[in-house]
This record gives structure tokens, sequence and C-alpha cells, in this order.
């Protein structure tokens, strides 16, 4: 069970997007007790509602293609970049807030863009 603050899934889609995560937490399961869930569960706290999704081998096998593709596209330096901080305001929140390569002034191209910004003045909250 994972927990989240999200509230309702607006679709279906929208819980296969996000049971992605499960799926990798499920082969830890695998690993340590020998087999896989039965089923995977989010708990939303807001909303005080769990969504329980089958296990299937199926969408196993979908989310491990998924990531094998990522990284091959990470190292074959595909990289989501340049990446439009300007769609949204918050577009840039995980550079900002959560990446320590964007808060140590490690990233350039993160660098470039707070630049633009006026530097890191919005991260001294
Ligand atoms: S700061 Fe750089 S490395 Fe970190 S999430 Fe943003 S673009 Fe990626």
């Amino acid at each position: 069970m994972d927990w989240k603050s999200k509230s309702a899934f607006a679709n279906k889609n929208e819980v296969e997007e996000y049971a992605k995560q499960l799926y990798i937490y499920s082969l830890h399961i695998q690993r340590k007790y020998g087999k896989f869930p039965v089923e995977l569960q989010f708990y939303q706290f807001r909303i005080r509602h769990k969504e329980i999704i089958k296990f299937s081998k199926k969408s196993l096998d979908n989310t491990l293609e998924w990531v094998y593709n990522i990284v091959k596209s990470i190292e074959e330096e595909q990289f989501y970049l340049p990446m439009d901080f300007d769609v949204g305001k918050d577009a840039d929140f995980f550079c900002r807030c959560l990446c320590e390569y964007g808060q140590n002034g490690i990233c350039d191209y993160y660098k470039n863009y707070s630049q633009k910004l006026e530097g890191m003045k919005r991260c001294l909250i």
C-alpha cells in the first residue's frame, strides 16, 4: 500500500499510470517473500478511499518495459530537456524544491533557467 494525498483518480488510465510505482515496489516483495502480492493498494487519505488494484503480470511487464525505455533514453542522453518550464507557473517545482541538483546549482539547465528568473530567490522561503 502506498499513501497518496491525491484526490480521486480521473479514470482507469490514471490508476494504471500511478500503479507503475506499486508494480516497481512489488519487485521487492517478490524478492523478499518469494512471490508477488495478490493486490496493490493506494490509500488516498484526503478522500479516505482505498484503491485496490488486482496484481497483473501483464501490467508488471508493461511497467518493466516502461522503466527499461526510460533508462535507455537516459543512457542515450535523450533527456526530457529542454524542459518547457514556462508551461505552467509551477512547472519547475521539482527542480526548485525537490531536486538537490537544482537547489545546489549543479544542474546547468536549471541554473540558466533560474538566472532568468533572478536567481534562486524563489527558493528562499
Ligand atoms: S534541477 Fe536539473 S536535474 Fe534536477 S529535476 Fe530540474 S532539470 Fe532535472
